[in-house]
């Protein structure tokens, strides 16, 4: 894969170290265990793959290298760049300014753009309708375009699935900037409805089967159909995508879930359902699946607690504490601050969306085995500095640097 010149500052020499020993053992990517740090009475297990994802890499060096190449120019972004706060925090400390909220609403009004400034287009994509908005200021957005390509594969593979008229379900949450950008990349070319999560299928599973009037379709899925959208005609074909960051166990269920309602309505079998389902495996990415199966198998591990790193709105940060909440005490920093000391943690409950104290949140036990991740737009350096903010409460006698030798 391609490798990206990355501020110096995201990289960590501890993580840089094992990723590269762990690269070199295992090329095919088949290993999923943990690697073990061993600081004696503190033992972390880190998970396989984590951290910045290839998309995410990609749009960090491009929005960097802007910065550096365009001293004079007024550069803006149309939201966050990703999902993590030090990075969006580091490009508007280097004069970088944000369009618009994670939500789409504006902050800066386009209006008072002009064709000689640059707008980078995030990670997650947009929608037609900002291109088009920008393009008629004279804004060419191509070269500063950072949209990841298996986004863009999601759109290509909504449009081939719509260009055989089948209806796209997208599963993703409405309002991310990247369910948003498909959505809108699907709709241009055939009736597509968003569903947030199994309660929506479901609901959506009612008006396929004519249980539910077809009129309350239209207040039930407000803001998340395609305009024109015919409930009574637009679900006889369907065909399930999905915003690249989900939980790979919901997206199945969800496409198994309205596969099964079109096979019974009409009558199908598994050699004609494809008439009225579109045959899609699902189109996370393979950083997300990396990431969620490391997780899996890092939880095989006999653990007391489970750290994941990233920022509060990241959606596959959020999915890995999902899945590590399931089987142990988990949380959730977006970084090493968020330990204040060995008995107090300040952690994001992102169910609740609040943050939450905890305290005694380390057993009192040698060794404590400590299970850590991050999400795809989270720093190493983050990670590393977590791992020493234990080492230092903790007090072990084991180094990083000994650490770090051990995978030279
Ligand atoms: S998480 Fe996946 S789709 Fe999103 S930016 Fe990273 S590689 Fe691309």
């Amino acid at each position: 894969m391609k490798q990206f010149e990355v501020p110096i500052l995201y990289r960590s020499p501890l993580i840089s170290a094992i990723k590269k020993k762990r690269k070199e053992l295992d090329k095919m990517k088949k290993d999923f265990t943990p690697t073990l740090l061993d600081f004696g009475p503190l033992q972390i297990y880190l998970a396989r793959h984590f951290g910045f994802c290839y998309g995410v890499e990609n749009a960090i060096e491009i929005a960097f290298r802007t910065i550096d190449e365009n001293p004079e120019k007024r550069i803006f972004l149309l939201s966050e760049m990703i999902h993590n706060p030090q990075v969006n925090d580091d490009l508007v400390s280097r004069g970088v300014q944000f369009l618009m909220d994670t939500k789409g609403n504006t902050v800066i009004p386009f209006d008072t753009l002009t064709a000689d400034d640059i707008v980078i287009i995030p990670a997650f994509g947009t929608t037609l309708d900002i291109e088009n908005s920008l393009n008629e200021l004279g804004i060419h957005t191509e070269k500063y375009n950072t949209t990841c390509p298996f986004v863009e594969k999601v759109w290509n593979r909504a449009e081939a699935i719509g260009n055989k008229n089948y209806t796209i379900i997208v599963h993703g949450k409405p309002y991310h900037e990247e369910t948003r950008a498909t959505f809108s990349h699907s709709a241009a070319n055939t009736p597509t409805v968003v569903v947030n999560d199994m309660e929506q299928a479901i609901e959506l599973g009612k008006y396929i089967n004519e249980e539910k009037p077809a009129e309350d379709f239209y207040s039930e899925f407000k803001g998340q159909y395609s305009k024109g959208f015919d409930v009574e005609k637009n679900l006889e074909r369907v065909g399930v995508v999905n915003q690249t960051t989900m939980l790979a166990s919901d997206t199945q269920a969800i496409s198994d879930y309205i596969r099964q309602v079109i096979m019974n309505k009409y009558n199908l079998t598994e050699d004609t359902i494809a008439e009225r389902f579109a045959d899609t495996r699902d189109t996370l990415c393979y950083a997300t699946n990396e990431n969620q199966t490391s997780v899996y198998t890092m939880l095989e591990t006999d653990a007391d607690i489970a750290i994941v790193v990233g920022g509060y709105n990241s959606s596959n940060t959020s999915h890995l504490v999902e899945l590590c909440e399931e089987k142990l005490p988990t949380y959730f920093i977006s970084s090493e601050e968020k330990i204040i000391n060995k008995n107090e943690i300040r952690h994001y409950d992102f169910h609740n969306k609040e943050v939450k104290i905890t305290y005694d949140f380390l057993p009192d036990k040698e060794p404590v085995k400590i299970l850590i991740t991050s999400g795809a737009s989270c720093p190493d350096a983050m990670v590393e500095a977590v791992i020493n903010k234990l080492v230092n409460l903790i007090g072990v006698s084991t180094t990083t640097e000994e650490i770090i030798e051990q995978f030279s």
